[in-house]
Order: structure tokens, then sequence, then C-alpha cells
């Protein structure tokens, strides 16, 4: 039985990602220090072949007995975390980044950095593909995310390069689905509530900003097929169906039947213009491409926030 450590287990992608791991056999450990996951997330997965550990990674990772496979997932994730919390997110970026590899390379383990499209900034090349090396601003409010992955992204190389550890680098496009936090400040978290309450949808600027959203179970699935690949450089995953944040929020008012309204609020700084993946890679390594539509998606998401808000 495959053994394998999930850093940020607690959170969103993380806790989806035990879920899928324990059905295909694995045994799971999920390692987090609780600051912005939820035990909640993982309640349901309690069973023999499942861990829970409370532990802050970017301190020294002890893990007793043998694993075979690191997926480090541990970070703030949104906008308004970064914002918030710009130290930790460094910091988990950078040494987080750093004792998952020491811990990957003492085991044997494969690596897997969950990287962002963030480390495309506000990209001027329009889709992003891998080896588009990207438009950060390091000094800006979001410049805390972009540059922790990017560094992150850096020593995950220089730990293959020079370690010789069998690693891969996913770089994630926006995702939603169900647990992501109603509060985070990212769109689709912020719109269904909104939505279900009847309240004004806060879209940021005028809404002609483009996102591109992948729907978590897709997503995970490619992050499996990427750990089972030889493929060490970065790999786009995400659903290149672009759309403006105001179609977004159409979307979201009409498949919830919702009254709400859009009102129009500032635009955060350095917010990116647009955002598409490119993902023929991953179509041609991984054999992987998104299957969930926009509007199944939603529905299963929406029906989650129903019940849990
Ligand atoms: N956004 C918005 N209203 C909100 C939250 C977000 O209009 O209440 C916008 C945000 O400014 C961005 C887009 O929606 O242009 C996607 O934001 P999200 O935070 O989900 O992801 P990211 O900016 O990291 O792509």
């Amino acid at each position: 039985m495959p053994r394998t450590l999930v850093t940020g287990g607690a959170g969103f992608l993380g806790s989806h990602i035990c879920e899928y791991l324990l059905e295909k056999g694995h045994e799971v450990i999920a390692m987090d220090n609780l600051l912005t996951g939820a035990v909640a997330n993982i309640e349901h997965l309690q069973c023999e072949q499942f861990k829970f550990i409370k532990h802050d990674v970017t301190e020294y990772i002890y893990c007793a007995g043998p694993i075979d496979y690191v997926m480090h997932f541990a970070s703030p994730a949104s906008p308004m975390d970064y914002l918030e919390l710009p130290i930790q997110t460094l910091k988990v970026g950078a040494l987080g980044t750093h004792k998952a590899l020491g811990l990957a390379k003492e085991k044997k383990a494969v690596f897997l950095l969950a990287s962002t499209s963030e480390v495309y900034g506000d990209p001027q090349v329009h889709p992003q593909t891998e080896d588009y090396w990207g438009h950060v601003n390091p000094v800006g409010p979001r410049g805390v995310y972009d540059e922790a992955k990017r560094f992150a992204e850096a020593i995950t190389m220089a730990y293959h390069r020079f370690h010789g550890v069998d690693t891969k680098i996913v770089r994630i496009f926006n995702t939603y689905g169900p647990r992501m936090r109603p509060k985070d400040g990212r769109a689709i978290p912020a719109f269904v509530p909104q939505a279900l309450r009847n309240e004004n949808i806060t879209v940021f600027g005028d809404g002609g900003q483009t996102r591109s959203f992948c729907y978590v179970d897709d997503l995970i699935e490619g992050f499996y097929r990427l750990l089972m690949s030889d493929h060490h450089e970065p790999v786009n995953i995400g659903n290149p169906n672009e759309m403006t944040i105001k179609e977004l929020a159409e979307a979201i008012i009409r498949i919830t039947g919702s009254k709400s309204k859009i009102s129009y609020n500032p635009l955060p700084v350095d917010d990116p213009k647009v955002r598409q993946p490119d993902i023929s890679k991953a179509k041609s390594i991984l054999g992987w491409e998104p299957t969930v539509c926009l509007e199944a998606g939603l529905a299963k998401t929406i029906a989650w926030f129903e019940k849990n808000i």
C-alpha cells in the first residue's frame, strides 16, 4: 500500500486529494497547521488508513516510517488570505517547500509541488503556456504569494537537478467546488452565498477581467496523473473555458434562480486582466483534460453551499 503525505491536507484542495488517494488505496497522512484549513474538511475521512498530524511545515517535519509520495499543498491560496497572512504565505512557500523537499529526499519519495498560475502574474502572453516566464510585481500585495511560489518552483528544480529527487510541479489555475471557505475573498465562494441570500453580487472592477474555472474533481485527477508520470518540468492544470467575471456572476444568478443584482466595486491592486491555461502539455503527456462543464460543477458547488452556510 503506497504511503502518501499531503501537506495542507485539511485545506480545500488537500482534503479532496486525501479523499482521492484513499479511494486509490493509499495510506494517507494529512499534515496541516489549520491556519486556513479546517478539521471539518477531513472528519469524514477517518479510517485506519488515514492519519491527521497538526504541524506547521515551515518547521522541521518528522514523519516515522516510509513515505512514497509527498504532495506539498500547504499555503494560504486566496488573495484575501495572502493579504492577511503575508509572512506566513512567504514562509510556507519558501521554508515549507524546503522542509517538504528535505523529507522527500530523506524518504526517497516522489515530490509534487502545488504551484500556481500566479507565477505568470498579469500575463502578457495569452493563453499561458508553461514556457512563459511571467509578468509579476514582486513588491505588490500579491507578490508574497507569486514570488513564494516562484521560489518554490526554483528550489524544487534544484532538488531534482542537484539531489536527484523525483519532483513534479503543477501550475494550478482557478478552481472551485465543495469545501471552499465562503469568506476567503475569491469570486465563486463570494458569489454563490450572495446569490443564495439574494444579496448584491460584488463584482470587482467592471467585471471584464477573465478567468477560467476548473471543477475540483477534474483538477485532482490531473494531479494524480502528473504524480504518476515521469515529467519534471511544470505542467498547467486547469480548464481553458475562459469567461469574464461578469459572465460568471450572471451564470450564478441564473443557476441559483436568485434575485441578486450585480454591484461594481473597486478592483484590487494587480488583479490580473486575463487568465487562461494552455493545456496542450497536460493533454499530450498525461492524456488529461477537464470533463466537468461549468453548469454541472456550479450545480454541485451550489448544493454544497446551500447545506453548509
Ligand atoms: N472577484 C470579484 N468579486 C469578489 C471576488 C473576486 O469580482 O467578490 C474577482 C477578482 O477581482 C478577480 C476574479 O474575480 O478578478 C477572480 O478572483 P479570485 O479571487 O477568485 O481568483 P484570482 O484573482 O486569484 O484569479
